[in-house]
């Protein structure tokens, strides 16, 4: 019974997205794009980041993360239990809302940033829409997050499966119900509080910077709502990027 739950949870960051995909459609929340090119534009830089995730991030991290259980550094030095598994999430959450923001903070970083940003939409497919040098532009830091306080494996495991499922989430255009979107936003990321972190408008831009909980936004006061439902998305001064050569070039581009 035990093992079957266990295999339920394992399989929940890769079901639920599909669930969310198929969910957008029912319920879209802003105007649907499912323009060609977009959509292999976002596929295959999916699959090469998919890639650098499987191949070095993955191991990098966990490799980091038994180092520090053998030295018994930081949090690994606590006993193995579920209060040591939380403050390694929480403490993994946080951390990635503090590199979010250096990468829209540090004009070098932004480069690698912008085009996750030039999506002309936002659905689940933007969750997948990174460039691969963003992703190994981050690998030092991720190994940073962990080594920092002792991060043990349990908990690195748990967060890279809930992230998988909260950025599929908060990008995906699903429409929610409001007393549903009112509890949710309590506690994590929303499609609708996102979409205001991809607006052209940079004020609205510079906020919703959590990848998990909101708690990190409200306590860095940078947690923001928006009565308007349907909000331009994009960069200021720069054109959206539909087409696969056009996004992986986004980072050299003139006016980046
Ligand atoms: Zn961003």
């Amino acid at each position: 019974m035990r093992a079957d739950l266990r295999r339920i949870a394992r399989s929940l960051p890769w079901a639920l997205p599909i669930g969310f995909l198929l969910a957008e459609r029912r319920w879209p929340l802003r105007p649907v794009d499912r323009d060609a090119r977009r959509l292999r534009t976002n596929a295959v830089l999916g699959l090469l980041g998919a890639l650098t995730e499987v191949l070095l991030d993955v191991p990098l991290s966990r490799w980091t993360a038994r180092r520090s259980e053998r030295r018994r550094w930081g949090l690994s030095r606590l006993p193995r239990g579920p209060w040591r598994t939380l403050a390694g999430v929480l403490w993994l959450d946080w951390t990635l809302y503090l590199w979010h923001r250096a990468t829209h903070r540090h004009p070098g970083l932004w480069r690698l940033h912008l085009p996750h940003h030039l999506d002309p939409a936002m659905d689940v497919t933007t969750a997948w829409r990174f460039h691969v040098a963003e992703l190994l532009a981050s690998l030092p830091f991720r190994v940073a997050q962990v080594a920092s306080a002792g991060v043990p494996g349990e908990a690195l495991r748990l967060w890279q499966r809930l992230l998988v499922l909260s950025i599929s989430f908060h990008h995906s255009n699903l429409r929610l119900p409001d007393p549903m979107e009112h509890v949710l936003s309590l506690v994590v990321m929303t499609p609708r509080l996102h979409g205001i972190h991809h607006s052209v408008d940079p004020e609205l831009r510079n906020s919703n910077w959590s990848s998990g909980l909101t708690l990190w936004d409200r306590l860095h006061r940078t947690y923001r709502t928006e009565p308007r439902l349907v909000i331009r998305l994009g960069v200021e001064g720069v054109p959206p990027a539909r087409e696969l050569g056009a996004s992986l070039v986004a980072p050299l581009s003139e006016s980046s």
